[in-house]
């Protein structure tokens, strides 16, 4: 069994990718051709934003929203501990100071009461700017955005949606990726739409910011091809992922999207009462990048992990080491930078294959093995 069968994606979707695939050989417009253009209409389309620019990683994309906003040393930049790790790493990468936030026990989202405690210490210290607040959509489940947006609003930060794992996901009629200042995804193979390679998207309405990360993605580009007005990077999208990532969209959005719900909702019914189920708020819709159960304890996680596997069934554990506890992050002083429900989820959280193309047997399997191992770690009375 697959923890996330891109094999099985590929056979459904063969002909259609080859074609695809083969035409951006034949034409030899390999770099910045005509299906960069193509495939950031149609993603900003689907989305329902202004601009799409593709790039070259979902850590890129957010390292270019950052540029793009001038986040430099001295700033505070607020990102939730338990998320990966790039959400943090892009900001020490512009030489400011990631500050972490606590998350929500059930969303796994951005707490948005520890972080404007977080942000009034900050101000009270007297040493950082309070500059942008990064809200992670984890798991596909889109963050509390009304309830960043208050915060934000009230201290004048920028909100920055990492949509990385979000791409997919709503609030009620809105789409993930339309709620940041920016929005930012990543098409790693892995993510709810993939492509086969490295590859990442920036969204936003702004026009002026927009013309940046255009500059910046492209060695700082001025109007003179020739002519660089900035220090930028190379984080264009290949001509290659940019086709496959056509074909992907469309099988997103046309059954891929809606059979993944159908497998997270057949979990939840027949795991809800044997282990702590995702929740999804009402009025939310997630993309399920991850199907993430929560164990009593470390040992108990450990254990059906390795029960799992026996049974030849693959988990994941997103993530045993929140970022307040990662090594590159040693310097930090993080005296008072307390993210207690982020310890625990990381010692609590299991997540299981997911993906559109799950069958109901490989998924009664998973769920038998499951409850067997459940009522017999059950304590004795
Ligand atoms: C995957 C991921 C990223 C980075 O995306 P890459 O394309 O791998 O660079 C950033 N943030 C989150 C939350 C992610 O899951």
């Amino acid at each position: 069994m697959q923890f996330r069968d891109l094999k099985k994606q590929y056979t459904v979707l063969k002909e259609e990718m080859d074609q695809a695939i083969l035409d951006v050989v034949a034409s030899s417009a390999y770099v910045m051709g005509p299906k960069i253009k193509e495939m950031e209409l149609a993603f900003a389309d689907y989305v329902g934003v202004k601009h799409c620019i593709a790039c070259n990683s979902g850590t890129d994309a957010l390292l270019l929203a950052l540029k793009a906003w001038g986040v430099k040393p001295g700033d505070a930049v607020f990102v939730p501990s338990f998320t990966f790790f790039a959400s943090a790493e892009v900001i020490a990468m512009q030489g400011a100071t990631p500050v972490f936030v606590d998350v929500d026990p059930v969303t796994f989202n951005i707490d948005v009461n520890d972080l404007d405690a977080k942000i009034k210490r900050v101000i009270d210290r007297g040493v950082l700017t309070p500059k942008v607040v990064i809200a992670v959509d984890l798991f596909g489940l889109p963050a509390d955005f009304e309830a960043v947006r208050r915060v934000a609003d009230r201290y004048r930060l920028y909100v920055l949606e990492d949509a990385a794992q979000g791409f997919g996901g709503r609030i009620g009629s809105e789409n993930a990726c339309t709620f940041g200042d920016i929005s930012t995804t990543s098409f790693f193979p892995a993510k709810p739409v993939g492509c086969y390679g490295d590859g990442g998207a920036v969204f936003t309405n702004n026009d002026e910011w927009a013309a940046l990360i255009e500059s910046y993605h492209i060695h700082g580009k001025g109007s003179d091809r020739y002519d660089n007005v900035r220090i930028g990077m190379n984080s264009r999208l290949d001509s290659l992922q940019a086709a496959i990532l056509l074909v992907k969209l469309k099988a997103f959005k046309d059954f891929e999207l809606v059979d993944v719900n159908t497998v997270a909702n057949r979990y939840t019914e027949k795991l809800s009462g044997v282990v702590t189920t995702p929740v999804v708020p009402d009025g939310f819709y997630s993309s399920w990048a991850q199907y993430t159960i929560q164990l009593a304890d470390k040992e108990t996680r450990y254990a059906l992990q390795a029960a799992l596997k026996e049974n030849d069934i693959p988990t994941a554990i997103y993530y045993p080491i929140p970022m307040h506890r990662q090594t590159a992050f040693c310097d930090l002083d993080l005296s008072d930078n307390q993210c207690p429900v982020s310890d625990l989820l990381a010692d609590r959280v299991l997540s299981l294959p997911i993906h559109p193309y799950l069958t109901e047997t490989d998924q009664d399997r998973i769920c038998e093995v499951i409850r067997s191992f459940m009522s017999l770690s059950q304590p004795k009375k």
